[in-house]
């Protein structure tokens, strides 16, 4: 992190009093504006590992077509995409962009599923120690740490904060994590000052997501409608 960057979040930070007080009441305070998001918006497991492997680089409109096309040939189950063939596979994710990347990365996370865990989803999100289970998901070559978080929280409801780019955007502006933050840091803001809750994160992240969508735009953002606006102090 820049040094000035992370100096003026250290001082936001003094500033707000008690720091998980404060991150209930942006979370209370969009929840009231937006109501519940119901996410994932999926229908079993191996949709959400999908969706989420397919959802780097792309908007979320491109992995639908995708997933709508795996479901059309009925093959959006660890058995049926670990047999098909990568080529087919991404033909299948075409719409998701960068397809060839991503059906080796789905490929990997199925050869790691089927390799250690005999293809069984049960099995895999039943291991005990999350630390362990996270580091094994982060060892499958094109997981990254947003996505081994979103398999975390919404295939398998364990309890781990997904930060993405509207997280990160939202909570520098606010000051309360610096700009140039990484992953582990602005995750750390959520893990160490709310209570470890499964339902709180999965809502928590899809009302960032929706925030991020809606107002918090990279530029212009519309800070005079936003829900969050009496947080702001510039
Ligand atoms: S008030 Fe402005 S900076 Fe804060 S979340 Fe809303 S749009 Fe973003």
């Amino acid at each position: 992190m820049r040094k000035g960057a992370a100096t003026a979040a250290e001082e936001r930070k003094k500033q707000v009093k008690n720091v998980p007080d404060t991150l209930m009441e942006y979370y209370e305070t969009l929840l009231t504006a937006f109501g519940p998001q119901r996410w994932w918006p999926a229908r079993t497991r191996m949709e959400v590992i999908t969706g989420a492997i397919l959802t780097q680089n792309t908007s979320w409109t491109n992995v639908e077509k995708a997933v709508k096309r795996l479901k059309k040939a009925r093959v959006l189950t660890p058995q049926r995409l670990f047999a098909l063939e990568t080529e087919a596979l991404a033909d299948l994710i075409r719409s998701s962009g960068y397809f060839n990347v991503k059906a080796k990365r789905l490929k990997n996370f199925l050869s790691f599923l089927f390799q250690e865990f005999d293809g069984d989803l049960n099995r895999l999100f039943a291991k005990p120690g999350l630390a362990e289970l996270r580091a094994r998901i982060l060892s499958v070559n094109g997981i990254g740490p947003e996505t081994a978080d979103s398999i975390l929280l919404y295939a398998g409801r364990r309890a781990e904060f997904v930060v993405d780019a509207y997280t990160k955007r939202v909570f520098s502006r606010h000051g309360l994590t610096g700009k140039a933050a990484g992953y582990d840091e602005v995750k750390g803001l959520f893990m160490d000052n709310l209570v470890r809750d499964e339902r709180l994160f999965n809502e928590y992240h899809a009302l960032i997501v929706r925030l991020g969508k809606d107002f918090c735009r990279p530029r212009k953002p519309l800070c005079e409608e936003c829900p969050l606006k009496c947080f702001l102090t510039q």
